[in-house]
């Protein structure tokens, strides 16, 4: 299986585009093609393990890699989610919440980046490279710790993460700043997680930055959604959740059901629509937005225009503008066309727009659904859940939830059922989630965590509780201009 740019010419294994990251001319690596699972293939894997149905698809897509080495690194990663990695709670008739929240940073970051790891040592092997690797990520507060996480203390390795100093919660910081190991470094940014990405983005054109690198013997990689090995091992759970509710007896043989998903990147509900393009019978993907709703005009109207006012939300890691992968999915709905998606991303840089054809419209709105919520509309849901089911969500899956409510209660009569995907465990947002469902406020978030735990007896995981007493090691802030000067300064 090949990898092809987004924005045509390039042609490459999986092994480089996973230890490339992004093409050379700026692009996005997809795949070459879809593999197809049958029924059969779908229905046998319920008798597998999560790690083997992960490993099984990501064979598929890395034919280049050893499958018993994707295994094994599977069975390792997704032992260190605390019980099921993806388990399925019923809300109400049809109504499903798939958590993919119960890994060791408690996003759904881990199902995707504690792989990488294994996939880009993989790779780098493959390809006979010597060099070390230099990991640098943008990140809302989710991607930043499972990824520092996942690399801390690796030999070879540096990473390096950049968040926006006003823009995750006050415990997403905490997780970030108090990161050990002696390879890493955080920096926060004065800017947007936009800004964020774009420096990313930036200095893989940066000759300078390469050759500093090159000079020290490493390479230039990143493990955000950029990176399509974090797309791939994502398809497996829209899998492994449907043979789950197949065997649960939830759904019938070859039902087509929805998912609705919080999107921030929109690399979670691409890999869900790749899943429907490989045979999984999928009929929307409802993608939500908060109050940052670029991506619901797209779905609603085919123009991404990012010229709009910018919101600072309780769900943070839906504060996005520019959502890189949405060059995937226009990749896919021009017909795999390189060129105009190219002209398409030029066009955004400089107008701050672009328009998808009428043909291309009426694609999208085959599989995809917009929706979105305000930040009233976040609290009533994660509220009404919470009482009617006693069951608590955080800000950003209740995004989704709302959405969800909101198509079921403009369509009295469709009975497809739906799964609301879970991001991020609630006590990443004590003080937002805890106001969700009591209306009390706390500046303390381990106060926040005590108070949600009274209200809710939901079990708080350690990783957090224990954040409390471990030392801040990283607390500088820099402006957006600085930003180089501190990466340049970190691969010395
Ligand atoms: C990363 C993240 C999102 C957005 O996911 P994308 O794949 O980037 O669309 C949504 N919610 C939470 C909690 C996240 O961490």
């Amino acid at each position: 299986m090949f990898y092809l740019s987004t924005r045509g010419d390039e042609k490459v294994t999986g092994a480089e585009a996973i230890v490339k990251g992004l093409a050379d001319n700026g692009g996005l690596y997809v795949p070459e093609s879809f593999p197809q699972l049958s029924y059969e293939d779908i229905e046998a894997m319920s008798t597998m393990s999560y790690s083997e149905r992960v490993a099984k698809i990501l064979a598929l897509f890395l034919d280049d890699y050893d499958e018993k080495g994707l295994q094994e690194a599977c069975e390792k990663a997704y032992s260190k989610f605390v019980g099921d990695p993806t388990p399925l709670v019923r809300i109400d008739d049809g109504v499903y919440i798939l958590e993919l929240f119960n890994g060791p940073t408690c996003s759904y970051k881990d199902t995707s980046v504690l792989l990488m790891p294994y996939l880009l040592e993989e790779g780098l092997k493959k390809l006979g490279i010597k060099d070390k690797l230099f990991i640098l990520t943008a990140t809302t507060g989710d991607t930043g710790k499972s990824a520092l996480e996942s690399f801390k203390n690796m030999d070879g390795v540096k990473v390096m993460t950049l968040f926006p100093d006003d823009g995750v919660s006050k415990m997403q910081r905490l997780q970030l700043c108090a990161q050990e190991g002696d390879n890493v470094n955080v920096l926060a940014v004065k800017g947007s997680y936009d800004d964020c990405q774009a420096i990313v983005k930036d200095m893989f054109n940066n000759a300078e930055f390469k050759n500093e690198l090159k000079q020290k013997g490493a390479i230039l990689t990143t493990v955000n959604s950029i990176n399509v090995g974090r797309i791939l091992p994502q398809i497996a759970y829209y899998f492994s959740s449907y043979v789950d509710l197949l065997s649960g007896g939830q759904i019938e043989k070859g039902e087509v059901i929805d998912y609705s998903v919080p999107c921030g990147n929109f690399s979670n509900a691409l890999a869900g629509y790749y899943a429907k393009l490989m045979g999984l019978p999928i009929r929307f993907m409802h993608c939500a937005s908060n109050m940052n709703n670029a991506l619901y005009e797209f779905m609603s109207t085919g123009v991404y225009n990012v010229g709009r006012g910018f919101y600072k939300t309780t769900s943070p890691s839906m504060d996005i503008m520019f959502s890189t992968n949405v060059e995937r999915l226009v990749f896919e709905m021009s017909g795999r066309n390189g060129e105009l998606t190219l002209s398409r991303m030029e066009n955004l840089q400089v107008t701050g727009k672009y328009a998808l054809a009428s043909d291309e419209k009426a694609e999208l709105t085959k599989s995809f659904v917009g929706g979105w919520a305000n930040e009233d509309e976040v609290v009533e849901v994660v509220y009404d859940i919470f009482c009617e089911v006693g069951y608590t969500m955080d800000t950003h899956t209740g995004c989704a939830m709302k959405i969800a409510q909101d198509w079921y209660e403009k369509n009295k009569k469709d009975e497809t059922k739906i799964v609301v995907v879970a991001t991020t465990n609630p006590y990443k947002f004590p003080q937002d989630v805890l106001y969700c469902v009591t209306g009390n406020d706390v500046k303390d978030s381990f106060k926040g965590v005590k108070r949600l735990h009274a209200a809710t007896a939901m079990t708080a995981p350690k990783a957090l509780t224990a954040l409390r007493d471990k030392p801040i090691r990283f607390n500088k802030t820099v402006a957006i201009n600085k930003v180089a000067e501190e990466i340049f300064a970190f691969v010395e």
